[in-house]
């Protein structure tokens, strides 16, 4: 059966149980009986499902592969992680990561103002706050604010001018000060589509010139003792490990000669994040071609081998790992609306009494295609199809025929690939793209998967239950968006498979995985659909529990996001109905009615089929 390579990119958290895509743990629950339980509740539309597990399993991998790789080689320095706020703003995302971290001494990273004061206002008691970014003096008075708050903080500069900033703030404020990094400009960088923070042209860190005089400028102003950590970030999802090697070797190097030139208390190596996750479907077109555990043990022999061969002492090591952290605890949910080929059927079908020589061909090749001519039959019908569109074009047949055209082609194709099915997969690959089925999917793209749409980085995606039969059809989804951008086209390198489901009859579910990191916070308004329904699901042993169940904004929220005046959009339709003098005032009543419950819903599709009950 087909296991959309739930292998390959699951890391174990989900599992194919009877058919269903389930969660590994605990009662092991199946995704669609939970999402059946909440749309149980009237809830429509896509749904983004939490599972702060996943949260707690990515930390503690984080700290167990860390302390044993230091344990391993006695490795003098601790480790420590924070956790960087710009990968998933949420409330239900920080307040549980925070919560988990507790035992961790888990810290918070900021990158901005408002994120700085979610870390002040959540961070656990003594666990670190690190502060990258470009800061204003506002901001670096706000840094000073935390240290004299109590906050384990480091200002970690990007530019020389910032540190000017930090010695002008520092004689006016109160102790204690917040401690002081300074981000090193690298000339090793990542690799792939995000490896644009490292590098000698990146945006942001300290050339060795710059470096130089920063300590010289932190000596005058006696602050020299506030200077604990250097910190570099090569880029998102490094895909391979060894420009992090090198990355490695030069930060400590530059830690190395930094001691010798007198930061006595410069005691710490800050990694930044990076740490790739697997997106891939596909055995053969990996994203990653390391383990946590390599990487844990390059880190920390690299920083033990530099630190023992200069004579310093061993450093500690932070990192600020996000996308790792946060990638898979978010599942989104989408129901299939529609597959395009469904109302292609038998009935549609209205012969004339004198048909086309193609069109009779084309239902001749229906009523007898079998398992010997199936392949055969599939490229005449293709092939009749195109001359048939350009008798069309050219005036030598009319609406009625191309229409049947289109439904005989469309049937031989769903009974082709039946016929063929798992046996002939290569041969019908050739053809996929021309046989594809468009499904449309209740979600939008740029809202909840826009690195698929500006970068073309894909997400796992699979049908939450129906793992015990063949998916038949090529696929590509379509999403609710009126922009051609919103699809995610059938890949042949890549290619995804789903199951030809008669909507009429049951519902489907596609479920896109390691959506955690950055999709959220980066998903964009198009068209004006906003962020899906939420629900953070708790699992335990007998079952799992439900909360914080939070519904996508209703479109009045979404407008007034905009700074329209609600009141008057309300207003205005109000008058508008009152005053027409089309209809009566029993009619005028049931439209008003009907418009407020509209306005306060969310904005997603909610098509009724002919299921009883069934809404999507
Ligand atoms: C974005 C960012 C991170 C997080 O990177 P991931 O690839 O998500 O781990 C860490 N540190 C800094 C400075 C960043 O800008």
């Amino acid at each position: 059966m087909v296991d959309y390579g739930i292998k390959v990119w699951a890391n174990g958290d989900f599992i194919i149980k009877n058919g269903k895509v389930c969660v590994n743990e605990g009662s092991q629950p199946a995704i669609i009986d939970i999402v059946k339980e909440i749309r149980s509740n009237g809830i429509r539309g896509p749904l983004l499902l939490r599972f702060p597990h996943l949260i707690h399993k990515q930390i503690r991998s984080i700290y167990s592969n860390f302390k044993q790789a230091q344990k391993e080689i006695k490795y003098q320095g601790s480790f420590q992680a924070v956790y960087p706020l710009k990968v998933n703003q949420f409330p239900n995302f920080v307040k549980n990561m925070v919560e988990i971290g507790k035992e961790y001494k888990y810290g918070l990273e900021a990158g901005s103002k408002a994120e700085l004061i979610l870390a002040m206002t959540h961070n656990n008691n003594g666990s670190p706050i690190t502060v990258n970014g470009f800061k204003d003096s506002e901001m670096i008075g706000l840094g000073f604010i935390a240290a004299e708050m109590g906050h384990n903080i480091t200002l970690t500069i990007e530019g020389l001018n910032e540190l000017e900033g930090i010695i002008e703030t520092a004689k006016e404020r109160f102790a204690p000060k917040p401690k002081i990094g300074l981000r090193i400009r690298l000339h090793s960088s990542g690799t792939g589509i995000w490896a644009k923070s490292g590098g000698i042209n990146s945006k942001f860190g300290l050339t060795s010139t710059e470096l130089i005089q920063a300590v010289k400028m932190l000596k005058n102003a006696n602050l020299l003792e506030q200077f604990t950590m250097i910190h570099f970030h090569i880029g998102s999802q490094i895909s391979e490990i060894a420009p992090m090697k090198k990355a490695l070797r030069e930060a400590g190097n530059i830690y190395a000669e930094l001691k010798k030139m007198g930061a006595k208390n410069l005691h710490a190596i800050n990694l930044g994040g990076g740490l790739a996750i697997e997106y891939s479907q596909y055995e053969s077109v990996q994203q990653r071609n390391y383990t946590l555990q390599e990487y844990a043990n390059d880190v920390v022999y690299l920083l033990k081998d530099i630190a023992n061969k200069k004579n310093e002492m061993e450093p500690d090591i932070f990192i600020e790992s996000g996308r790792y952290v946060a990638a898979s605890h978010a599942v989104l949910i989408a129901p299939v609306l529609e597959l395009f080929s469904q109302e292609y059927t038998e009935q549609k079908l209205e012969f004339k009494e004198a048909n086309p020589q193609l069109v009779e061909e084309l239902h001749y090749l229906y009523t007898t295609i079998n398992a010997k001519n199936a392949m055969e039959y599939l490229h005449d019908a293709i092939d009749h199809m195109e001359s048939l569109l350009t008798l069309f074009d050219l005036g030598y047949v009319d609406l009625q025929d191309r229409s049947n055209t289109e439904v005989l082609v469309n049937l031989i194709i769903k009974k082709a690939v039946n016929i063929l099915g798992e046996k002939h997969y290569s041969e019908i690959l050739n053809i996929q793209e021309q046989v594809q089925e468009k499904y449309l999917v209740n979600f939008s793209i740029f809202q909840s998967l826009p690195d698929y749409w500006g970068l073309e980085q894909n997400f796992p995606v699979m049908p939450l239950d129906m793992l015990d039969e063949h998916p038949t059809r090529s696929a590509s989804l379509w999403d609710i968006t009126c922009d051609s951008d919103g699809e995610i086209g059938f890949d042949i390198k890549e290619p995804l498979f789903l199951h030809d489901v008669d909507l009429d009859e049951r519902e489907y579910f596609l479920g896109f995985f390691l959506v955690g990191a950055y999709q959220e916070v980066l998903g964009m308004k198009h068209n004006l659909f906003t962020h899906p329904t939420e629900a953070t699901i708790k699992i335990n042993n007998d079952g799992y529990e439900v909360e914080n169940l939070l519904e996508s904004q209703c479109i009045l929220d979404i407008l007034e996001d905009l700074d329209y005046d609600v009141r008057d959009i309300q207003d205005t339709l109000n008058d508008r109905i009152e005053e027409s003098e089309l209809i009566d005032e029993k009619a005028k009543k049931h439209i008003l009615g009907e418009l407020y419950l509209l306005l306060n819903d969310n904005g997603y599709l909610k098509t009724v089929s002919n299921i009883p009950n069934k809404v999507q």
